[in-house]
């Protein structure tokens, strides 16, 4: 099982950790703990390095397996051995695109559901681009611009961003909760992380987030589209 440090400290650029488990076949590693975001929730995977006993291995791939993180190891040097100790260094400068891309999409997420009480159905995100598609039966240009400005009007607000690890019973009777999909969690998780975005949003997530919104820097809204009767899909770019 790898503690996930990201959890709890996602400005963790640099950490220490010790080889569980080696697959020779996949290059994989398995670390006790780790600060390399596996993917998930449309947060795409950490890239960095893994340094062990001299040899500095490119982590190319990393993906959650049950309770494991799996880093794969790039290059031709041969693999370290279970019980080695390792330092692991991130990617920095595309992880923390991808917090401020991410928190970027959960303002627009808070700002739309605050101001048309429509809600997520999806979405997706690269470093510094996003796209999320809403309830919406139409979209025109005028309300992609407002929704643009309201979006830049809560980065401007510089509202923190809290992180929380809580019970599950205690999560189950938060209203702001409730309407997102965090009745779908299987019944086996018995805690649930939530990111807020003080006076904005309230989300069960594991992703990984900047500390406050002024951070996100300013966002565009590139492009939308129809995705049927009722789905309207928005674009995002961060400058
Ligand atoms: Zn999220």
């Amino acid at each position: 099982m790898t503690e996930l440090l990201y959890q709890t400290d996602a400005y963790l650029k640099e950490f220490s950790a010790t080889i569980t488990f080696v697959d020779a076949e996949t290059r994989a590693v398995v670390l006790d703990r780790s600060a390399f975001y596996p993917g998930g929730g449309g947060q795409p995977c950490d890239f960095g390095t893994l340094e062990v006993a001299g040899i500095s291995y490119p982590v190319e791939k990393v993906k959650k397996q049950g309770d494991d993180v799996h880093h794969f190891l790039g290059g031709s040097a041969e693999l370290p051995v279970p019980g080695s100790a390792a330092t692991g260094m991130l990617d920095w400068a595309r992880r923390h695109n991808l917090m401020r891309t991410h928190t970027a999409m959960h303002i627009l997420c808070g700002t739309v559901f605050r101001d048309y009480g429509a809600k997520v159905t999806g979405g997706d995100m690269d470093p510094l681009k996003g796209r999320m598609d809403f309830e919406f039966e139409t979209m025109r240009g005028e309300l992609v611009r407002n929704i643009e400005a309201a979006v830049n009007l809560e980065v401007g607000e510089a509202r923190d961003i809290r992180v929380k690890i809580l019970p599950r019973e205690e999560a189950f009777q938060i209203p702001d909760l409730i309407r997102t999909k965090i009745s779908l969690l299987p019944e086996g998780i018995l805690q649930v992380r939530t990111v807020e975005i003080v006076g904005l949003d309230l989300q069960a997530d594991g992703g990984t987030h900047v500390m406050n919104t002024s951070e996100v820097g300013k966002v565009k809204v590139v492009d939308y589209k129809s995705k049927g009767a009722i789905n309207k899909r928005i674009y995002l770019e961060i400058q």
